[in-house]
């Protein structure tokens, strides 16, 4: 973070000072978690749901915290503030203020119902080639991750990165209230937290507040091939009302249907044996460094940021190969034994359950078996939502489905006439373990894929280091 006092800290947070030397100086960085607490930080105690940060702040001021915010009685010297979410906001919003008056920094959004972490790691790393980009760890992407990714900014720093998610609407337009972006990218609609909007429309709605209340010359990035993120440049406005003019906005296709709109395409798309897309674009070819040709619109989106920041798109492709992904995403680990394991866990919706399947099905392999578990926050469509990913699944010809605590997507695989498809349900991950460990054999390849909730990662992380 940039250097701030505490009563800058107190301005900028609504809060008062109790206790606490209006002049000390936050020389360090700002977190929520006690146990990476420095000298010279600023440590905000938050209440999660399942531990009080304010049970930490003795923890953090004796590990040398400058600055603590808190929104309880503490011993230590603090700021108090009325939500210590709400001041992490303002701070952020404060530092990020600070820094676009400075001039140098931009800040990209990027939010969709899948893919939103995928894009941030491909366009961190293109970014970081050309220079100081911070983007966040992980998902960090709702009202904590956001701004405490944008408090690792500081005067260095040219390029901000903003995973956004939302599951409810008004939640992007706070995030960008606290964030407003360069430029917006919205990647897809789909029934990620389709449970509470209520429809795919209400989700469209949603996302599109990415590109409501953009700065003076922002630019919209969206996906060609959505027809509900397409029609997003009709509602895309700026803070006062403006609507953007056509060369704000720029679309990508993956499917090379940009029917005559500016931006980027991908053209001469194929796959490897492990699945990794080659495309070509902007008269660069690259090789993702991901499986699945689903990521080839997350990479066009990355890279459609480049080009419209006039940065060298083929060096950003470079970088996007060698791009480090977030654990559990498409991650294929081929086991000395033969069998390879398509570790999808990190989160699952209708969507991209359907991404993987696909790639099982495209994967060479003896046999094709899927480890599927329930997806969340599906609303009233929960039952109809499972039993479809399990009729794609004995479409797409896998061999086995086994289903753990999701057993409509059991139904599903049988429900598809004539099908071959061995389906089981269990349901617990350990009788999933259970069921698979003996069966595996040379030649396996089994995705491995739920919500996150679901903790499916885990048996993933058994499987794919069990030799
Ligand atoms: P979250 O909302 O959980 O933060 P996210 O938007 O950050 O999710 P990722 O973590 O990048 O998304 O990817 C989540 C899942 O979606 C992965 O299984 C990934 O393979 C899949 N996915 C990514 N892009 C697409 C896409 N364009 N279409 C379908 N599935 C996709
Ligand atoms: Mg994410």
């Amino acid at each position: 973070m940039i250097e701030l006092s505490a009563s800058e800290i107190a301005d900028a947070t609504g809060g008062t000072l109790v206790g606490l030397d209006r002049d000390v100086r936050v020389t360090g960085s700002v977190t929520t978690d006690s146990r990476e607490v420095a000298a010279g930080d600023c440590f905000v105690a938050i209440a999660g749901e399942n531990i009080d940060g304010h049970r930490f702040v003795d923890v953090a001021a004796h590990a040398g915290a400058a600055v603590i915010i808190a929104e309880q009685d503490v011993e230590a010297p603090h700021v108090r503030v009325e939500s210590t979410i709400t001041a992490l906001g303002w701070l952020a919003r404060e530092v990020l203020a600070r820094l676009r008056e400075g001039g140098d920094l931009t800040v990209i959004g990027v939010t969709g119902s899948s893919g939103k972490t995928t894009t941030k790691d491909l366009l961190g790393a293109a970014l970081s080639e050309f220079a100081p980009t911070v983007f966040p760890v992980a998902s960090f992407n709702n009202d904590i991750g956001m701004p405490l990714t944008a408090l690792r900014c500081d005067e260095n720093t040219r390029y901000l990165v903003s995973e956004m998610g939302a599951s409810a609407p008004g939640e992007l337009t706070r995030l960008t209230s606290i964030a407003p972006l360069d430029i917006a990218i919205v990647l897809m609609v789909g029934h990620a937290h389709v449970g509470g909007f209520g429809s795919l429309a209400d989700v469209a709605t949603a996302k599109s507040e990415l590109v409501q209340g953009l700065p003076a010359g922002a630019r919209a990035i969206l996906n060609a091939d959505d027809e509900r993120v397409a029609t997003m440049a009709g509602v895309a406005k700026h803070a006062d009302g403006s609507a953007l003019d056509a060369s704000q906005i720029r679309y990508f296709s993956a499917t090379n249907a940009l029917n005559d709109r500016p931006g980027l395409a991908a053209t001469d798309v194929t796959l490897d044996p492990l699945g990794r897309a080659t495309f070509t674009t902007a008269g660069a070819t690259l090789t993702l460094p991901i499986t699945g040709a689903h990521h080839v619109n997350n990479a066009l989106a990355a890279l459609s940021a480049v080009d419209a920041l006039g940065l060298d798109v083929a060096r950003a492709a470079r970088a996007i190969e060698a791009a480090k992904i977030s654990p559990h995403r498409m991650a294929l680990t081929e086991r000395s034994d033969g069998i390879t394991i398509l570790d999808d866990a990190y989160n699952a919706n209708p969507e991209s359950m359907r991404a993987a399947i696909e790639v099982l099905a495209k994967l060479p392999a003896k046999r094709r078996i899927a480890l599927l578990g329930t997806m969340l926050e599906m609303g009233g469509e929960a039952d109809e939502q499972h039993r479809e990913v399990g009729k794609a699944a004995a479409q797409a010809g896998l061999d086995w489905v086994i289903c753990v605590a999701a057993d409509p997507i059991g139904a599903g695989v049988r429900a598809v006439a004539g099908t071959e498809v061995r389906a089981n349900a269990v349901q617990t991950n350990d009788e999933a373990l259970d069921l698979l460990t003996p069966e595996l054999t040379e030649g396996d390849t089994l995705l491995i894929k739920g919500s996150n909730g679901a903790g499916l990662w885990s048996v993933a992380d058994r499987l794919a280091t069990e030799k």
